[in-house]
């Protein structure tokens, strides 16, 4: 007895998705926009097929190992991953989803750009959003290397990081979070021993992703009688291969288990100074929003994928003889979904303009604050939408929904990460405060929202203007117990406002 339809598979995450071909065509010039409309669909056609079967026998199967000892008994450290990871990894690098965001496309002479990276990374997240963490660490070490380190330290690794064929690829890495904290990461303790022009480092990272498989990892650690607090940091080079580190374990994870994500000692390994020794934190935290915008990306792959999974699987399934995308509540949910996805994706993508102009020193003091806004909001808003949408697919899926022969449940245990790395929603919550209290952000965001809006959606602008500006005025216990709360109504503001505009 057929109970179910063949399931119509998607074939292309690209092609079949008008709406994100619609949104790049407005937000990129005409030649790199053919270029990208090119490469997407031979891309989003592999991340539908090859890349997304290779995915689900890394999460079932082929999860990284830890490779502790040699066949001498040697300690090595080393992870090894299956061959069809490898395969992702080599394919995803040469499309210059890291690469051209820095240096030029043979084809057109020119480089890419952060939205077109972005479109890469929102295809790729649909079908593997574990290994897009990977991606997102060597675009974070890339933005580093090019922007704060010194010409030989450029000169050395650069090209390896953003490689795409051309030469040997060294992933990234960002190794802040110590056993006695993530979010505060002023606490940190891995000290640095200066030795001649580089530095010896000593101590433990708690959470390394990407330990072992990186080339260089950008680390946080505290010079001798360097000040304590956030202040004291700062931020090294350090070559991976035949380094005095080794991974003490991996981590056993709910989800995105495509990453090693490691414990790792340094035990004098060899390390660069990168920048201005006092400025350690400040370069990481700008890394960092550049994470938590791919985090948001992340979570648009995921919301995509369960959206797709539960109209396709409501299209094949019947019950009492009636297709399920039959019924009203259905189709209710169904339209409930792709709205709010329509809606997000345009604002990230809104979101990401800014980032690109910023990126270009091109912006504002103004901007730069409410750049940093809206990716605190949209990060946070992004990551718990992927959690609902992936449960409202294991929902329309029933039964089926919860069982690891589907998509589904996979999609659920990735996207609950998303909410945690690169800042919890509390820790979101505390940057919202600070660019209220400290720059007047809240009046930033509101001229920015009737810019946008040119005249419409009059009085729900002015309903939040008075209610940041009554926030603003909040002691700062109340603050944080309004904050949340707060930051999801501007982000379904932000959103209504960019989608009415399109
Ligand atoms: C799979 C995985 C991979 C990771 N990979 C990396 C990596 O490669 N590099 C890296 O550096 N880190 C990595 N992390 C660490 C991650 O960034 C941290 O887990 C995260 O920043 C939270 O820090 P924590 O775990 O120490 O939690 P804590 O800081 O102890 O926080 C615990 C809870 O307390 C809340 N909290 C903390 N301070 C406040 C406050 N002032 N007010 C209100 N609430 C507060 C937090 O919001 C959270 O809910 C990874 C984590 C995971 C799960």
């Amino acid at each position: 007895m057929k109970v179910l339809q063949e399931k119509i598979r998607q074939e292309n995450f690209y092609e079949e998705d008008e709406f994100l071909q619609r949104l790049l065509k407005q937000y990129m010039d005409t030649e790199l926009f053919s270029y990208a409309d090119k490469q997407l669909k031979n891309f989003g056609q592999r991340a539908a097929g090859p890349i997304d079967e290779r995915a689900r026998h890394t999460d079932r199967d082929g999860q990284p190992r830890l490779e502790q000892y040699n066949k001498f008994g040697e300690e090595v450290s080393r992870v090894w991953v299956n061959e069809g990871y490898r395969q992702t990894v080599k394919e995803t690098y040469e499309t210059g989803i890291v690469g051209y965001v820095h240096k030029d496309i043979p084809e057109i002479a020119r480089k890419g750009s952060y939205t077109y990276s972005f479109a890469q990374g929102y295809v790729l997240s649909q079908a593997e959003p574990g290994f897009y963490c990977p991606v997102t660490l060597t675009m974070a070490t890339a933005y580093l290397l090019d922007h704060y380190a010194d010409e030989d330290l450029k000169e050395a690794f650069l090209p390896h990081v953003l490689a795409t064929g051309d030469t040997e690829l060294y992933e990234g890495a960002t190794f802040l979070t110590e056993r006695q904290g993530g979010s505060d990461v002023g606490a940190n303790v891995v000290e640095a021993v200066q030795d001649g022009d580089h530095y010896h480092l000593y101590g433990e990272k708690y959470f390394a992703s990407n330990a072992g498989m990186c080339g260089v990892a950008m680390v946080l650690a505290r010079m001798e009688d360097a000040p304590e607090g956030s202040r004291g940091l700062s931020l090294f080079l350090v070559p991976w291969e035949g380094n005095n580190l080794r991974i003490r374990r991996l981590k056993d994870k709910l989800g995105v288990r495509a990453v090693p994500s490691a414990e790792v000692e340094f035990t004098g390994a060899k390390a660069y100074l990168v920048g201005e020794a006092d400025r350690g934190f400040y370069y990481m935290m700008e890394a960092l929003n550049l994470s938590r915008i791919c985090n948001a990306v992340a979570s648009l792959g995921i919301m995509r994928r369960s959206y797709t999974e539960a109209l396709h699987y409501a299209e094949g399934r019947n019950a009492f003889g009636r297709r399920l995308v039959d019924f009203p509540m259905i189709q209710q949910s169904l339209r409930e979904l792709r709205v709010k996805l329509e809606k997000e994706t345009t604002a990230v993508f809104d979101m990401i303009q800014l980032y690109e102009k910023v990126t270009e020193s091109e912006a504002t003091k103004e901007e730069e604050v409410l750049n940093r806004l809206l990716i605190a909001i949209m990060k946070k808003e992004s990551a718990e939408q992927s959690i609902d949408f992936a449960h409202e697919a294991i929902e329309m899926h029933g039964g089926n929904g919860y069982i690891e022969d589907f998509v589904t449940p996979r999609l659920l245990r990735d996207a609950q990460v998303l909410t945690v790395w690169e800042g919890t929603a509390n820790i979101l919550a505390l940057e919202l405060l600070r660019l209220v209290n400290k720059y007047e952000a809240h009046t930033l965001f509101v001229g920015m929202l009737r810019e946008k809006a040119e005249g419409s959606m009059k009085t729900q602008i002015d309903a939040m203007e008075e209610r940041l500006l009554n926030f603003s005025n909040l002691q700062q216990v109340e603050q944080e117990l309004e904050a949340k709360s707060l930051m999801k109504d501007m982000a379904w503001l932000y959103e209504d406002v960019v989608y009415e505009q399109l």
